[in-house]
């Protein structure tokens, strides 16, 4: 039996929630403050993610009487990987550090991270700039409720002078962590969970089997995320069973960090052509899935955005391994090899979305991580 991977962009569950929203955008009533709240894992981000779509895509199409994103175009694909310039995403940062330079962004799990008041500023400065592309633009704080005080009064600010053409939407677990003042701005849209029916229908296309469903669905209670991680421990388990590992991508992504690790400088090119086809590969996967966000037709194989697209699939994972380390070496001499190598790959994907050569920044990279220096990179790449 093969593992697919679950379509992402699915929303589960919310129905009654997005067609208020997609009714408010059909008839020009859209709201500039959207506040989404819920428990962890209930498809919060699947919602604001998918309604920054539908607010930024040029060519909306109509999904059961509804307006919806068309979910193919360039805007949709550059929101969905948070590279559309009227499209900005402010995320938790560790306390601990001081420097505001975004690499510092908090994992979930860090209960100690905050949304201090230098990013609520930044974040007012930048609500302040007229859109770029089209006539909306769309600014959305994750976990708002780790604002701390400052930082909710620096925001309610921003909410006098909005631009126009600016939808602002928080995210977060608890509304009440919120100041009234705050969420009497907004339209509170609080999100519940999914009913089994839903998830398991949405589990079917992965192709496990009905036990397995079931437990999934279970474990899960209505939280969509948790269904997904679930169904993919299961059926990785499964397979290891029978004899033919399901080697994940965090595991990929591990081996090859565990090769990097062992190698010596010159050996970094080996590496740039690895990355390039572990990318291709999961991008390969992702399309066969058939429901991927980035449509076939403007993104065919070969073509350049498709490669750009595909080593940021790999580079996140990569991310996501080095982020784990840094926690895990958090409070030892070893941490700022992790954060720096963390915020040598974040750089490095920005600019290979943003054209510069894919093959030769990745070069740099890999000879930075395997030397372990921080250095800039040149800024022949870095354009
Ligand atoms: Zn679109």
């Amino acid at each position: 039996m093969s593992a697919h991977p679950l379509p992402e962009n699915r929303l589960l569950g919310h129905s009654a929630r997005w067609a208020a929203l997609a009714r408010a955008f059909a008839s020009g009533n859209i709201p500039q403050s959207l506040l989404l709240s819920g428990p962890p894992q209930i498809g919060k981000w699947t919602l604001a993610l998918r309604y920054a779509q539908l607010l930024l895509c040029p060519s909306p199409i109509e999904d059961n009487g509804l307006p919806a994103p068309c979910g193919q175009c360039k805007v949709c694909h550059q929101v969905k990987i948070e590279t559309f310039p009227d499209f900005k995403v402010y995320r938790p940062l560790v306390s601990s550090v001081e420097d505001e330079r975004d690499w510092v962004i908090a994992p979930k799990m860090m209960s100690g991270s905050i949304l201090p008041i230098h990013v609520a500023r930044k974040f007012g400065n930048e609500a302040m700039r007229k859109p770029l592309i089209g006539p909306r633009k769309v600014m959305v704080i994750v976990q708002a409720d780790r604002m701390n005080d400052e930082a909710q009064n620096a925001l309610l600010k921003t909410f006098e002078e909005p631009v126009s053409g600016l939808s602002i939407f928080l995210l977060c677990d608890n509304a009440d962590q919120l100041r009234p003042t705050i969420r009497s701005r907004c339209w509170h849209v609080p999100l519940g969970l999914a009913s089994d029916d839903e998830i398991t229908d949405w589990l079917q296309a992965t192709g496990a089997d009905a036990t397995q469903i079931d437990q999934a669905v279970r474990t899960a209670a209505g939280r969509p995320g948790v269904a997904k991680r679930e169904i993919e421990r299961l059926i990785a388990a499964q397979n290891e069973e029978e004899g033919q590992p399901f080697v994940s991508r965090q595991q990929q992504a591990e081996a090859f960090l565990r090769r990097l690790e062992k190698s010596s400088p010159v050996g970094a090119l080996g590496f740039t052509e690895e990355a390039l086809l572990l990318g291709k590969q999961w991008w390969d996967e992702d399309q066969s899935v058939g429901t991927a966000t980035t449509g076939k037709k403007e993104l065919k194989k070969g073509d350049a955005k498709v490669v750009r697209s595909s080593v940021a699939l790999f580079l996140d994972e990569l991310a996501s391994v080095y982020r784990a380390r840094w926690i895990g070496n958090v409070t030892s001499s070893k941490a700022v090899r992790w954060s720096d190598g963390l915020d040598q790959i974040r750089k490095t994907r920005q600019y290979i979305l943003r054209n510069a050569n894919t093959n030769l920044a990745l070069d740099v990279l890999f000879g930075h991580l395997i030397s372990g220096q921080s250095q800039r990179l040149p800024e022949r790449i870095a354009r």
